[in-house]
């Protein structure tokens, strides 16, 4: 089994982290600045029964300048020709215009999209369950995963369920 797995999202919610926890070492460059992830970066993780191909994308947010419209491309482009979409998001944060426009986006995929909401490690489960209902009003999406990338919580069912997709 094998397949690629796109993971999108706007800026500084954690993609990147979530990459490097899923390969288990730094392949992707992190900051607290918006935009470090300028290309398309690919983490390969393989086991015994599987192989999956992660396309870490930049943050998408609406371009100000040629350099942004470039980088939102190539966001976009990465929605194509993969088995699934990851939409990372902020557990600590109330869905913002940034989060919408991606979820706009993957609307139009024929493919399967998960939620994964990160950094419940900041928030309480009390805080977390409107924070989930919030996203569900936006679209139906094939499954929801909580995880902490830098904690690692519910990131083996997130995989799991990657496997069940490729
Ligand atoms: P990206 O822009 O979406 O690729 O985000 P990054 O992976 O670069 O992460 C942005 C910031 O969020 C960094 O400071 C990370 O350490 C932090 N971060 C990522 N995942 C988590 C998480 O699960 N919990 C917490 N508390 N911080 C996180
Ligand atoms: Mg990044």
């Amino acid at each position: 089994k094998s397949g690629f797995i796109t993971i999108i999202g706007r800026p500084n919610v954690g993609k990147s982290t979530l990459l490097n926890r899923f390969v288990g070492q730094k392949v992707a460059i992190m900051s607290d600045k918006a935009q470090t992830t300028r290309n398309r970066i690919q983490g390969v993780v393989t086991d015994e029964e599987s192989q999956i191909v992660f396309i870490d994308t930049p943050g998408i947010h609406k371009p100000k300048h040629a350099l942004g419209d470039f980088m939102l491309n190539a966001a976009y482009s990465a929605l194509k020709g993969v088995d699934g979409i990851l939409v990372v998001v902020n557990a600590s944060e109330k869905i913002g215009p940034g989060d919408r426009l991606v979820i706009e986006r993957v609307k139009q995929a024929n493919i399967p999209v998960f939620l994964v909401i990160n950094k419940i490690d900041l928030v309480t489960p009390d805080e977390l369950l409107p924070i989930i209902d919030s996203y569900r009003q936006e679209h139906d999406f094939d499954e929801i995963y909580p995880i902490s990338a830098t904690e690692g919580n519910n990131v083996d069912a997130l995989v799991k369920g990657i496997k069940e997709i490729i």
